[in-house]
């Protein structure tokens, strides 16, 4: 069932450990085809070097296993939060990378600041509240996924314009139209997270002009795009 979106799902997963982004398993992509509500997700744990399409699971957006033999990533539930919340995406992607996640650990968004950041993110990468301890001893992952979502419902935030979260005290989410779109966003934004980071060693950063940051983040996105061919 559904072999293509496993293929994507599994080369997305791949793609993770190609471009550095996760070590061992740390990493995982999911992908949804919304007609028939069904995900596909990375299963737990299996090393990349031997991982197959026959090992992605599908589950339904309530959580139940439809099809595979592995256990699903632990992150499933946190994975499903966004799915339902966010209606607009297609796939979803976890990391540690290194430097989303030491901005992740220090509890700040990352500012708009420059025109690599506003090609992808309209507006300052947001980092969520800590989770309760009550959130930590129940339900976790779910709880993970419900931070995110509070987060973008109480800041205003549009997910389709912003594609990536910081959990603090934990690490990136992003999400994309598709797995292979969620993890170009998660590498962007380890590169945009570089950036901010090293720009802080040479000065002071200031926030971007907000005309700027509409010019470039609208050329790219939207129905008034530009950029690339047609
Ligand atoms: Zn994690």
């Amino acid at each position: 069932m559904l072999e293509s979106l496993k293929e994507q799902v599994l080369e997305a997963n791949l793609e993770l450990a190609r471009l550095r982004l996760a070590l061992f398993t740390w990493g995982n992509a999911s992908g949804i085809d919304r007609e028939r509500g069904i995900v596909a997700i990375k299963p737990s744990g299996v090393p990349y070097e031997i991982m197959k399409a026959e090992d992605i699971v599908l589950v339904s957006l309530d959580g139940s296993i439809l099809e595979g033999t592995r256990r699903p990533s632990s992150d499933l539930p946190t994975h499903l939060a966004l799915f339902r919340a966010f209606e607009s995406i297609g796939g979803v992607v976890h990391t540690h990378s290194t430097y989303a996640t030491a901005w992740a650990q220090a509890g700040m968004d990352i500012p708009a600041e420059g025109t690599t950041h506003a090609d992808h993110f309209f507006g300052s990468i947001p980092c969520t509240r800590l989770l309760s301890d009550d959130e930590i001893a129940q339900s976790y992952e779910a709880n993970t996924g419900a931070v995110i979502v509070e987060t973008f419902r109480m800041r205003g935030i549009d997910p389709s314009g912003m594609p990536a979260v910081l959990v603090r005290s934990h690490g990136p989410f992003t999400w994309g139209t598709d797995a292979t779109d969620a993890v170009h966003n998660a590498a962007v934004l380890e590169e945009v997270a570089r950036i901010a980071l090293l720009s802080r060693t040479i000065g002071s950063p200031q926030p971007m002009q907000q005309r700027l940051l509409e010019k470039h983040f609208f050329r790219k996105h939207g129905p008034g795009a530009y950029y690339g061919q047609r």
